[in-house]
């Protein structure tokens, strides 16, 4: 009867930094510059505390307003469930101001579990960061990227013999 396993706790562990997969970022980064001038947001899922794939929310064209009880939210709450994965966090990017979230995103944030993600647009170079709802208001907070591992078990091959990708 988990039925709220769904609801990831991303910061639950002291010791493991929330990460995000490089190729993950990437493919958020892309999307979010497609989305630009608007306002691009997405639901991070994943495991524990590694988020592994997102899913887009539609592009609002009323530039600060995605909602989070929609049809497509809960369509997408449907696909994480059916997934067997964690819903994780939200991302939404700042296209023309720096990253730091507004008052509105204050007030529309309703899951203090969760990692709230802003990506600002507006310098050269792509600002990422993270908040953790606390006490009321937002806390940064550090995350690592990381590179996916496809293959788990190399310790015990025979890598002296057998190079690769040489
Ligand atoms: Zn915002």
């Amino acid at each position: 009867m988990q039925s709220t396993d769904w609801l990831g706790e991303p910061f639950a562990s002291k010791d493991n930094k929330i990460c995000l997969e490089r190729k993950v970022a990437k493919r958020l980064l892309y999307a979010a510059q497609e989305a630009f001038p608007y306002e691009y947001s997405a639901l991070l899922v994943g495991r524990g505390a590694a988020i592994t794939d997102f899913i887009s929310m539609p592009i609002s064209l009323d530039k600060h307003a995605f909602s989070w009880d929609g049809p497509a939210f809960l369509q997408a709450v449907g696909d994480i469930r059916k997934r067997h994965l964690q819903w994780l966090g939200v991302l939404h990017t700042h296209p023309h101001t720096a990253p730091i979230p507004s008052a509105r995103d204050a007030a529309g944030w309703h899951y203090p579990s969760l990692s709230y993600w802003i990506v600002g647009l507006a310098a050269d170079v792509p600002d990422w960061r993270v908040y953790q709802w606390q006490d009321g208001r937002f806390v940064a907070r550090d995350y690592t990227l990381t590179d996916a591992t496809e293959v788990a078990d190399t310790s015990s091959a025979d890598s002296a013999s057998s190079p690769k990708n040489s």
